[in-house]
C-alpha cells in the first residue's frame, strides 16, 4: 500500500487586499505591482510581508515574488510563511508513521481516524517497503498481522458476550470500551487516515527534518508524496527542496539552504 495524499483546502488570496491597502497608504502609493506568475499562496505571503514595511507604490523594489519570498526565508523572517495554510487528507499510512507525524506540534492540526469508534475488524495493514524484497520476511509479517486481526475480532466477540450481549442504552460507549481493549493487540502497521492542516513554514520544517531520513522509508515516501502535491501550490515557498530517487528505488526529499 502506498501513501495517498489529497488537498482538501488551499489558500485563496482575495481582491479585498486592495481595500485594505487603501486604508494603509495614500492613494498614489496604494498600488502593488504583482508578479502574474505567482500562485495564490505566494501572493498572500508576499502581500503580508510587504505590509510589514508598507513597500507598495514607490517603495516597491523590482523583486519578483520568488526573489521576495527567498529573501524572507534567507533572513529568517519565516513567520510570514505561516499565512499560507493547506488542509490535506492522508491515507495508506501506518499508525507507526502517524505516531511520528503528530510529534510535529507547531503549525500543524490533526484529526485522525479513531480506533475506538471505528471497528477495525476489517482494517488494512501497511506493509513496510523493505519486506517486498524479502518474501520470507513478508510471509512472517502477513501471518503476524492476520493473527493479530483474528485475535482482535475474537476478543470483541468474547468481551461483548461477557457483558451479556444485550442491547444497552449506552451501546455506543460500551462498544468504544470493548474496541479500546481489543485494539491493544493491533500492530503498528494498522492503516490510519488523517486530515492535516499545516502552514508553509511548518511544512518546510517537516520536510527538512523528515524528508531525507534514510532509514525510515515510509516517512520518506510520505514526505515525497506531500512535496509533490504541495510544491506546485507555491514553488517559491518550497524552494530549497528537491526530490530524488535513491538506489533502493524509493524517494527522498533533500534540503539545501538558500543562498
Ligand atoms: C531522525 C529523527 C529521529 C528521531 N528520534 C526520536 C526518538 O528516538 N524519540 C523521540 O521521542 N523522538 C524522536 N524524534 C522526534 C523529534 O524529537 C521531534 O519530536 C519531532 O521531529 C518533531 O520535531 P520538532 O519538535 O522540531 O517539531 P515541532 O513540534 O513542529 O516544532 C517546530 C519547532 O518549533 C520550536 N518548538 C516547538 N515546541 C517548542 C517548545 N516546547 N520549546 C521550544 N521550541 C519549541 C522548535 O524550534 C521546533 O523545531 C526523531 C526525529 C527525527 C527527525
Amino acid at each position: 500500500m502506498t501513501p495517498r495524499c489529497f488537498i482538501l483546502g488551499r489558500p485563496q488570496f482575495e481582491p479585498t487586499y486592495q481595500q485594505f491597502l487603501n486604508e494603509l497608504v495614500p492613494p498614489q502609493e496604494a498600488a502593488w505591482r504583482e508578479d502574474s506568475t505567482a500562485t495564490s499562496a505566494e501572493r498572500l505571503v508576499e502581500f503580508a510581508g510587504r505590509v510589514c514595511y508598507l513597500s507598495f507604490g514607490s517603495r516597491q523594489s523590482g523583486k519578483t515574488t520568488r526573489e521576495y519570498i527567498r529573501n524572507l526565508i534567507r533572513n529568517g523572517h519565516e513567520s510570514v510563511l505561516e499565512h499560507a495554510v493547506w488542509t490535506l487528507g492522508l491515507c495508506g499510512v501506518s499508525r507507526a508513521f502517524s505516531h511520528q507525524l503528530v510529534r510535529h506540534r507547531t503549525g500543524f492540526s490533526y484529526s485522525q481516524l479513531s480506533q475506538q469508534y471505528h471497528d477495525e475488524s476489517d482494517g488494512r495493514f501497511v506493509k513496510p517497503q523493505r519486506l517486498e524484497q524479502v518474501p520470507a520476511a513478508a510471509k512472517i509479517w502477513e501471518q503476524a498481522t492476520a493473527s493479530a486481526q483474528k485475535a482482535y475480532r475474537e476478543m470483541l466477540v468474547a468481551l461483548d458476550t461477557a457483558q451479556g450481549g444485550e442491547p444497552s442504552a449506552h451501546r455506543r460507549e460500551l462498544l468504544r470500551e470493548l474496541r479500546s481493549a481489543a485494539r491493544s493487540v493491533l500492530p503498528n502497521a494498522s492503516e490510519t487516515a488523517l486530515v492535516i492542516t499545516a502552514n508553509a513554514r511548518a511544512l518546510r520544517h517537516f520536510l527538512r527534518v523528515r524528508g531525507a531520513t534514510i532509514g525510515d522509508t515510509e516517512m520518506r515516501c510520505v514526505s515525497a508524496a506531500l512535496y509533490d502535491l504541495i510544491q506546485p501550490e507555491g514553488p517559491a515557498l518550497f524552494e530549497g527542496f528537491s526530490r530524488k530517487t535513491l538506489p533502493d528505488g524509493l524517494p527522498v526529499v533533500e534540503h539545501r539552504n538558500l543562498v
